[in-house]
């Protein structure tokens, strides 16, 4: 997987149903997305925004229609190797009570030098980071500082970024941020997605303007395609 690994993504006809609710959340969902291309999905609440990125993540595993990566069948890949390319900036973001360094390199086996500090930079959250006393040795978390909403936001985006993933999920992670701190991780975000395929799920239409592709969720089902221009 690891040396061929590009990062292209197609869905062909997936539906999928959870299997605790019975709720029918994808409807024969097919769409591409080109390595190093931006992907932005849009929605209603319940549309099953969060679903597709759950899929791409295998957290589940389709009922019908397939997933592929590069081609191959997601579903033969070896999950650990895979997940570690795949960057996931989740919907609410999970601190924890460690030092900031900890909370960043968070999953990774092991850290080479200056990997965390680099993942800092990437994701716009340094320099914030280098002000506080303890820098990277800083505890969040009850027993230590409270960071602000895009702080916070811009540690999760780290976390993704220090595992250096071909692909990148975001999923919905901008709505709970006001649109000062949204703008501001906006704009560094170009920089990060260049070259990794990259998925962001987003509530205003204003975050996906320079998508190559949109795709908008209606019940599950894809009712339009296409870059904004277009749509
Ligand atoms: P939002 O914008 O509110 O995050 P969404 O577009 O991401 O919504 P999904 O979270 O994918 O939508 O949900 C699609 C449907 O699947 C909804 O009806 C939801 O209730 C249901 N659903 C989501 N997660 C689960 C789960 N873990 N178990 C059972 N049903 C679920």
């Amino acid at each position: 997987v690891e040396k061929d690994f590009t990062g292209k993504i197609s869905f062909k006809n997936v539906s999928f149903t959870y299997p605790d609710t019975g709720i029918e959340a994808l409807k024969n969902v097919s769409f591409e997305i080109e390595k190093g291309q931006f992907l932005a999905i849009i929605g209603r609440t319940g549309s099953g925004k969060s679903t597709l990125a759950n899929l791409i993540m295998r957290m589940y595993d389709v009922d019908s229609g397939s997933i592929q990566i590069d081609g191959n069948e997601l579903k033969g890949l070896n999950l650990h190797s895979y997940r570690n390319q795949v960057g996931f900036v989740p919907q609410e973001v999970f601190l924890f009570s460690d030092t900031i360094k900890n909370n960043i390199a968070f999953g990774l086996d092991q850290v080479e030098p200056g990997q965390v500090e680099q993942a800092a930079k990437n994701a716009a959250v340094y320099q914030n980071i280098i002000d506080f006393d303890l820098k990277f040795e800083t505890m969040l978390g009850e027993r230590g500082i409270t960071l602000s909403g895009g702080q916070k936001q811009r540690v999760s985006i780290a976390r993704a970024l220090i595992k250096e993933p071909k692909i990148l999920i975001f999923d919905d992670c901008l709505s709970a941020v006001d649109t000062k701190t949204e703008e501001e991780i906006l704009g560094n975000l170009g920089a990060i997605m260049k070259g990794k395929t990259s998925i962001l799920i987003a509530h205003r239409i204003s975050t996906i303007k320079n998508a190559d592709k949109i795709i908008v969720l209606d019940e599950g089902r894809i009712i339009e395609q296409g870059t904004h221009q277009q749509l």
